[in-house]
């Protein structure tokens, strides 16, 4: 949408679309943030003026998503991915247990990265029936012993997404949450931790938002390298090392937006009104169009549906991309197609594709 040279609507998964007032505040600022003459990524991550950026971006998160103090909020590297394999150095022990729901193709990998580091039980998966579905609350038993319970709260490649924030019991509730946060309110103190790559709804990549409840990181195993111990992020205000500045700077933006969008409850009718109308196209299409997800678990982030051979994807693929539709493929490992609408998406943008949608099943019928 902001390229100069071509307009297009970005539905990619992610690395995904920012909102264009976001780019254009950091186009202004580039080369002399806030007059001092040089850039966020030319100072030191030690300046009061970097200070101040984490800062900033640290209250936006808090005060997007109601993040009470007994919380911390992290800004990582390493992407979701190394979450997969910290969460478990840091809360899983050889003589524990933890369990996982597996809804797709993100949880699986999440089991598999844990399974190095303890015992791993996958207490409910949907993959025999192809990751369409997610349990209802209530639906799922959880251990006792249970060190935690991890699930992924919106599988970005299936566009399958809980519609709660899953009540662990006594047991802690760890959450991927990479492409739905900040997409609606949730229950911060359901959750133990919250882990998100920022490349979808939060900022650029090469940051990882973890928000960590205090207790968690109270009684952490030594032992860890600073760089893979909660706490001593914690500890350093996620400064152990040389953090993503501009990464950060980014996220503060994106707050801001937030905010003047009117925050994450207005985002999500929004969000809500985007994904339906994207579904109506799909179920009035007498069959041409084929959802994934069942309807309760439809994802509002990735609408993804499949048409009737692999020959009129592409077709389907490419006269988008013509028309100025980008980034609609599926991922690699199910095909398809798929339709990212994060929070900076359009609702012009999605109308648009449904009259895409409705002309080229008429001209393909
Ligand atoms: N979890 C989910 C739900 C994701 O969508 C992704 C990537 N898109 C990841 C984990 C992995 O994230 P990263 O590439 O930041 O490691």
């Amino acid at each position: 949408m902001i390229s100069e040279q071509k307009n297009v609507y970005n539905f990619s998964s992610g690395p995904s679309m920012l909102p264009p007032p976001v780019l254009e505040r950091a186009r202004a600022e580039l080369t002399s943030l806030n007059g001092s003459g040089v850039s966020v990524m030319e100072m030191s991550h030690r300046s009061d003026t970097f200070v101040e950026i984490l800062r900033k971006a640290g209250d936006g998160i808090r005060e997007a998503l109601s993040i009470p103090e007994h919380y911390q909020v992290l800004f990582l590297q390493g992407g979701a991915t190394l979450q997969f394999s910290m969460v478990p150095m840091n809360f899983l022990s050889r003589d524990r247990v933890a369990d996982y729901i597996v809804t797709g193709a993100w949880g699986k990998k999440a089991v598999s990265d844990a399974a190095l580091f303890g015992n791993v039980r996958e207490i409910y998966s949907t993959e025999a029936s192809g990751f369409r579905s997610v349990p209802e609350q209530g639906a799922v038993r959880i251990g006792d012993d249970s060190a935690y319970i991890h699930y992924t709260s919106n599988e970005t490649i299936d566009g399958v997404e809980f519609k709660y924030d899953l009540d662990g019991g006594r047991v802690r509730v760890v959450c991927d949450m990479s492409s739905n946060i900040l997409s609606k309110p949730i229950d911060i103190e359901k959750y133990a931790l919250i882990y998100a790559g920022a490349q979808k709804n939060i900022g650029p990549s090469g940051v990882t938002v973890v928000i960590v409840r205090n207790d968690m990181i109270d009684r952490l195993p030594e032992g860890l390298p600073g760089l893979l111990s909660y706490r001593e992020l914690a500890k350093n205000d996620s400064m152990v090392n040389t953090p993503n500045t501009w990464g950060i700077y980014l996220i503060g933006l994106v707050c801001d937006w937030l905010r003047e969008q009117g925050g994450v409850s207005k985002l999500e009718v929004r969000n809500r009104e985007k994904a339906a109308i994207l579904y109506n196209a799909i179920d009035s299409s007498d069959g041409y169009y084929v959802g994934h997800a069942e309807a309760p678990a439809r994802s509002l982030m990735n609408v993804t549906f499949r048409l009737s051979s692999v020959e009129l994807e592409n077709k389907f693929c490419a006269e988008a991309a013509a028309e100025g539709f980008v980034s609609l493929k599926g991922h690699r490992s199910v095909g398809g197609i798929r339709a990212s609408i994060y929070n900076a998406f359009p609702v012009a943008g999605v109308k648009a594709l449904v009259e895409f949608m409705t002309e080229f099943s008429r001209r393909n019928g």
